[in-house]
């Protein structure tokens, strides 16, 4: 008996896309079913995220028409990412891997096979990466590639040039329901789940129809709430920052002192002013450095988050859960 995959493909007004996209989906799936590599009772799942226009139509009738293919309808827009998790969790209770995908077949399908391979083998966890973002606009390329240094340096664990096209089993779906938090940024959380994991990359193409409906704006503020969203890290820098105005106002110390005693000093009081500046100001850095370590975890308490997810548990006695 092979799995049961199911695809989840958030859509925001993809009129123009869906009937191709659902066309080599299906391609896609009767090749993968009649090779006997997933069940027939696999499903693609078109997320409508509220769009406004005849999106949600299209998925009613590609229902109709084919069994296949299935919809979840929010009842009004809430961001990719959302919708995403909407889908995901419809998803979990009744396959046993999920791949997620664009709507506008930017993700080559042909990364399907590979992914579908990798479960197999026993990843629980596939994610797909760009091999190359030449399609891409140099603009695009060069702020969403900085966009993954940045989340990384900020302390969020991403994978590199990974958006959210992404193989997940059923218990690695359970591990990612268990994450409460309303601050969605899936690509950050994924990894931390944990299971066996690997990349597979496969070639980002062009939008096949329509708009990105991620400007810059958008992305900017993805980044943002990417990096808040996952770490505390950035508390930490402003605690360093105020113990570096520290050591300044010690190297003005010294060097004022030094002024001062040659008498140069251009004019009385010159000397400890320009010590208190840098002291107070370092002083003040790290008192709210340490004000927000303590927002830092009342946020990270407030998020939840599982303490850890049981891979196994080796244990033969049974016993009655009463
Ligand atoms: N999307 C969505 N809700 C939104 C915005 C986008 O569900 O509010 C979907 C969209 O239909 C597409 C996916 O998210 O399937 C990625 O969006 P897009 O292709 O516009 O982003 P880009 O590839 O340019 O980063
Ligand atoms: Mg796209």
């Amino acid at each position: 008996m092979s799995d049961i995959l199911y695809m989840v493909l958030p859509c925001y007004n993809e009129e123009e896309v869906l009937p191709e996209t659902s066309r080599q989906l299906k391609e896609k799936y009767q090749t993968l079913i009649s090779s006997g590599k997933i069940s027939s009772k696999s499903r693609i799942v078109f997320v409508n995220d509220g769009s406004k226009d005849k999106t949600w139509s299209i998925i009613q009738e590609l229902h109709e028409k084919d069994p296949m293919f299935s919809g979840v309808n929010l009842s009004r827009n809430r961001g990719h990412q959302n919708a995403l998790l909407a889908g995901l969790m419809e998803a979990k209770n009744c396959a046993d891997m999920v791949i997620s995908m664009d709507a506008d077949l930017q993700d080559d399908i042909g990364v399907i096979d590979a992914m579908v391979d990798e479960y197999y083998k026993g990843h629980d966890v596939v994610y797909g990466a760009r091999s190359a973002r030449d399609k891409d606009t140099w603009f695009k390329r060069t702020t969403a590639e900085g966009f993954y240094k940045l989340t990384n340096a900020m302390g969020g664990e991403v994978v590199f040039n990974h958006a959210d096209c992404r193989l997940m089993s059923k218990r690695a779906l359970e591990g990612l329901a268990m994450y409460k938090e309303v601050n969605l940024f899936l690509r950050g959380i994924v990894p931390m789940i944990g299971y066996p994991s690997t990349i597979v990359t496969y070639e980002r193409n062009e939008r096949f129809a329509g708009e990105s409906k991620y400007p810059l704006k958008k992305m900017l503020a993805f980044a943002m709430e990417g990096i808040t969203s996952l770490s505390t890290k950035p508390i930490r820098y402003v605690t360093t920052g105020g113990i570096l105005f520290c050591f300044i106002a010690f190297a003005m110390m010294i060097y004022s002192l030094v002024t001062y005693l040659t008498g140069n000093a251009t004019s009385s009081g010159w000397s400890s002013l320009i010590i208190s500046l840098w002291f107070v100001g370092g002083v003040q850095m790290i008192a709210l450095g340490v004000i927000g370590e303590y927002v830092g975890k009342i946020y990270m308490e407030a998020k939840e988050r599982p303490r850890f997810i049981v891979e196994r548990f080796l244990n033969d006695t049974e016993y009655d859960a009463k």
